[in-house]
């Protein structure tokens, strides 16, 4: 319980709004995109600066309080909501200047990616992204970050320059390449395991124009699709980032499709984009030149709010026909017509040269990355959905590595954590002990500092 007038103290110290159950904006404040999550924080802090967060996180110590963090709460597992607890809303923080000279964006966390491009085009940059305009930079930046531009640019984590981070003991540091190392190599990947980021700089890039879209094939060529994707993917450019999957489109047809974006030369890329829009031939080829804003909001029609979610994914050992095969018998029979599943992101180029001690973000060398994302809008179907998503799950795992990307997967506890983070898990465990020794920030894959892990905890 949380007295009155520690309530009333909390809201005379923060710039923006305290909200409680019952006031107006508290539901929609904590209701986030997957419709699976239905939780109620005690209170939910809508912060306006790093000083508000400053003062949450001290206010959560003083009472003992379990604390979430949201950014864009696209958060498929839920990680950005608590029951109880306080919830530390950064969505109304959403500053951006871009420095058109230096090409870097100073941009606060609860920006969304279709505003941090907007504002950045207008300059005529941008840095990689996700593929999703509602999603929240600071919660991708900090996973992850895989889109468009990865194999030219590396993942947006790998563009991040510095951070502003508020630390577990009410402390803000500046973390980045000079300052706090530890730090600035355990945020970008390790997102939200060691405070809260306030502030992100980004390196970018010009940008103009892109030849992109997708080409649909029908979902019983799921075979022929995957084997053509695979020998392609081993051609192509880092200017060209393709992935291929399972959907029905708005007007009820299921298909196979392969969607393509290429940043380089424009008749280059007609060249490069040549032997995809050829292969088939596709029943629909809708790739065309459009701006870099058009193109990432492109899904946004797929992927609406208020949609239960539940995802798995891992990446694949080795795309061999047998694994083809396992991936196209699954291919359009989601009991469900939202669910984009089974889904295939090609990995390669710039993000999958960097080093993998370089960050905490471990998965740089698998070139497949392979999805289910389960959605459905009756609750009822929850059951035949999560069924349907694990015994395919099964069937799939034999070609799978163990290890995951974090920002895509539904809740799977603390073995799964460890094995997301790979080979950089104890050094990640060096950094948790070093600025969150009482794992404070616990809603996230969550590394359980020194002390708390369960050999320690029986010892
Ligand atoms: C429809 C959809 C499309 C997606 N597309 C892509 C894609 O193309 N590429 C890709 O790489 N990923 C994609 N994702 C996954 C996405 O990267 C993650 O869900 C990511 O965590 C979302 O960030 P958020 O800020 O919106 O989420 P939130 O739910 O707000 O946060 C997610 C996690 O990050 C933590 N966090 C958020 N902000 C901060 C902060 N400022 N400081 C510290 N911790 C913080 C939260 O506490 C939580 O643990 C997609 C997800 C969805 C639902």
């Amino acid at each position: 319980m949380i007295s009155i007038s520690a309530l009333e103290t909390l809201k005379a110290t923060l710039r923006g709004a305290v909200l409680t159950a019952g006031q107006d904006g508290y539901d929609a404040a904590r209701t986030i995109p997957n419709a699976m999550i239905d939780r109620r924080p005690a209170v939910i802090a809508r912060c306006a600066t790093a000083g508000d967060v400053i003062a949450c996180v001290r206010f959560a110590r003083d009472h003992d309080l379990v604390v979430a963090v949201r950014g864009g709460g696209h958060s498929v597992a839920g990680k950005s909501v608590c029951d109880g607890g306080l919830m530390i809303d950064l969505s109304t923080m959403k500053g951006i200047r871009v420095d058109p000279a230096r090409r870097t964006a100073r941009a606060e966390p609860g920006l969304t990616l279709g505003e941090f491009d907007r504002e950045t085009q207008a300059f005529g940059l941008a840095t990689t992204l996700g593929v999703v305009s509602k999603t929240g930079i600071a919660g991708l930046t900090l996973g992850g970050g895989w889109g468009h531009l990865h194999a030219k640019q590396g993942l947006a984590l790998d563009n991040l320059t510095s951070v502003d981070v508020v630390t577990a003991d009410g402390r803000l540091l500046t973390a980045n390449a000079s300052e706090n190392q530890d730090l600035f190599w355990g945020v970008r990947g390790g997102s939200g395991n060691f405070g809260i980021v306030t502030s992100l700089e980004y390196t970018l890039h010009e940008r103009g124009p892109v030849l992109a879209g997708a080409v649909f094939h029908p979902a019983s060529k799921a075979k022929d699709v995957l084997r053509f994707f695979r020998e392609f993917s081993e051609t192509i450019p880092d200017e060209l980032v393709i992935q291929c999957g399972s959907f029905t489109t708005p007007d009820n047809v299921p298909v196979f499709a392969v969607a393509a974006c290429y940043c380089g030369p424009l008749a280059e890329g007609e060249k490069v984009l040549q032997p995809l829009r050829a292969f088939g031939p596709p029943m629909a080829d809708a790739i065309a030149l459009m701006s870099y804003v058009q193109l990432q909001s492109m899904f946004d029609p797929f992927f609406p709010p208020g949609r239960h979610t539940y995802v798995k994914s891992n990446f694949v050992r080795a795309m061999n026909d047998d694994a083809i095969e396992a991936i196209a018998d699954c291919a359009g029979t989601s009991p469900s017509r939202f669910s984009f599943a089974p889904f295939v992101e090609h990995w390669h180029g710039a993000a999958t040269r960097v080093p993998v001690a370089d960050t905490a973000f471990p998965h740089r060398q698998h070139s497949f990355n392979l999805m289910l994302w389960s959605n459905w809008e009756d609750p009822a179907e929850a059951e035949k959905n999560m069924q349907w998503t694990r015994a395919s799950w099964s069937a799939l795992s034999p070609f799978l590595v163990e290890g995951s990307y974090g920002n895509y997967v539904s809740d799977e506890g603390d073995p799964f954590a460890r094995a997301a983070y790979g080979p950089n898990y104890d050094r990640m465990v060096a950094v948790k002990d070093k600025y969150d020794p009482s794992n404070f920030f616990h809603m996230n894959h969550n590394v359980k500092p020194s002390k708390l892990r369960p050999e320690a905890i029986s010892a």
